[in-house]
């Protein structure tokens, strides 16, 4: 069989256009597109793409219906592993995960399996494949639930599916954690997110907004009224590089960077009340999604330069290959090699420049990584009137206000045992808080994953 070797191409609105607003940058799938590109899928036996996929969806199942045109029987496969296809196609790293281990990329290219899952979890908001109705729970069995990131989402998909009533207590005035306060609307549009909240909601899940467990309610009052509690509260607090300048004024953490955006829209400011500083030269610090996602805003907000300055090489840049594609696009410059010592003011105390460190790369680190080492005595400034800090993220030192009793690693994440149920006996974690900061794909199995030891346990009561 003569099998394309390089895969189909998925249209992006053109980089000239998508700077000037937040819009979404892929275009539209369509079905023949779609139908093309499932027709490469060697439909392998052993399957090594499924390994890649932390749910393990069944890869070869789904291409095989779209091949096939029936769309609505590929939704249900991947259904059967998460719930938000639409999301993970757009957001999970394929080329680290599925895509990776496809055998065609030995020789050419991989299927691109999440433009394909991206077809289906679309085809199925828009065609309504994903509707449910009311959810009859069984008397006196409740949970709850606290955050609303992707991992409780999955949580509280799975629970109410089996009958069990779920409320959900959520910190900030939005549903949906890191996917509507972290990632930008031109990644993943915010209304694919609340038509999958509103499918929750049909069915029965309660959302309760400006509900910070440990300071409205703490987990002891919860274990009171409900017989289990998972708790997914992400690991958003962030990190700073305590170099001198780093209070300056014009200097943001990414996360209150984009969370100003995202979720207070501050690019629509006075008509909404929080304002960003206006930015002509800005530096982003770090190499991962974040960086990206803060460097493609702060383009969005017409800035005329933006430099995203990472230590290591490009061959080490964390952030998912598509997001560096389209950040390099849309006129991004990335130095490499470069590690802040210092940030400097002008005389109204706003950042003016930036002092790097020149870095080279030395020996392995135990992640494999080679670490990046100063080169004594070289040193470079650049001008910079915003720094956006990204250098990633750590759990809420407010952890433990939500019960003391809950054991935290040396790291300050959750300790959960392999059924993930914390110290406290009917007390369930997952998502970032367990695991440290990892990917939407990992928090929804491991949301579903704590739900199905959570039914256990109330069937056993
Ligand atoms: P979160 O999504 O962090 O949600 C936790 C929720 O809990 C939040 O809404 C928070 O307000 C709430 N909460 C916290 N404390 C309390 C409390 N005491 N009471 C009530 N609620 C509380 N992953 C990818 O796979 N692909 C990407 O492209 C990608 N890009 C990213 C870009 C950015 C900017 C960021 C920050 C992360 C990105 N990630 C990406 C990582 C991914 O988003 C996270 O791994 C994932 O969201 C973790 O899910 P979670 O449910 O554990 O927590
Ligand atoms: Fe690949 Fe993510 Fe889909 Fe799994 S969920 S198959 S890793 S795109
Ligand atoms: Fe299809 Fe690639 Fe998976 Fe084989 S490895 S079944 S070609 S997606």
């Amino acid at each position: 069989m003569n099998i394309q070797k390089k895969r189909n191409h998925f249209p992006d609105r053109k980089a000239e256009d998508r700077v000037k607003d937040f819009q979404e940058v892929g275009l539209p799938i369509d079905f023949e597109l779609a139908q093309k590109e499932a027709g490469r899928c060697l439909q392998c036996k052993h399957a090594p793409c499924i390994t890649g996929c932390p749910v393990e969806i069944k890869i070869p199942e789904f291409i095989l219906e779209i091949k096939n045109a029936q769309i609505k029987e590929a939704y249900h496969i991947i259904r059967k592993d998460h719930f938000l296809p639409s999301v993970c196609g757009r957001v999970c790293p394929q080329e680290k995960q599925c895509e990776r281990l496809c055998v065609l990329a030995k020789t050419g290219e991989p299927v691109a399996i999440g433009k394909l899952e991206k077809f289906v979890g679309d085809e199925a908001i828009q065609k309504q494949y994903n509707q449910s109705s009311k959810i009859k729970t069984i008397p006196g069995k409740k949970a709850a639930v606290i955050g609303s990131g992707p991992a409780s989402l999955a949580c509280a998909g799975e629970l109410i599916k089996n009958k069990i009533a779920v409320d959900v207590f959520e910190a900030l005035h939005k549903i949906g954690g890191v996917l509507v306060y972290g990632i930008p609307e031109f990644r993943l549009p915010k209304k694919l997110i609340e038509k999958e909240i509103g499918v929750l909601k049909q069915m029965g899940v309660q959302f309760f907004e400006d509900s910070v467990v440990g300071r409205t309610i703490v987990l002891e009052e919860l274990l009171s009224e409900y017989q289990a509690v998972f708790i997914g509260v992400g690991a958003g607090t962030p990190l700073f590089l305590n170099i001198p300048g780093e209070k300056l004024n014009s200097v943001f953490s990414a996360n209150e960077f984009l969370t100003r955006i995202n979720l207070m829209n501050a690019y629509a400011f006075p008509e909404y009340d929080t304002p960003i500083p206006n930015a002509s030269d800005v530096i982003v610090i770090g190499g991962g999604n974040t960086a990206m996602d803060a460097a493609r805003n702060a383009v969005r907000l017409g800035a005329k330069k933006v430099t995203v300055a990472y230590r290591r090489t490009e061959n080490e840049l964390p952030a998912r290959k598509e997001e560096y594609h389209h950040a390099k696009e849309e006129g991004i410059s990335f130095r490499f090699l470069i590690s802040p010592l210092e940030i400097k003011s002008d005389e109204s105390g706003k950042a003016q420049s930036v002092v790097f460190q020149k870095m080279e790369l030395g020996a392995p680190d135990e992640k494999g990584r080679r670490s990046p080492i100063p080169i004594q005595d070289e040193t470079e400034l650049i001008q910079a009137d915003m720094v956006i800090i990204a250098i990633g993220t750590q759990s809420n030192p407010l952890l433990p206000t939500i019960s003391p009793k809950l054991k935290l690693n040396s790291k300050g994440y959750l300790m959960v045992s392999e059924n993930l149920e914390t110290s406290i006996p009917n007390v369930f974690a997952g998502g970032d808080i367990v695991t440290g900061a990892a990917t939407v794909i990992q928090a929804l199995g491991a949301g579903k994953k704590a739900a199905r030891q959570i039914l256990k346990k109330l069937e056993k009561e």
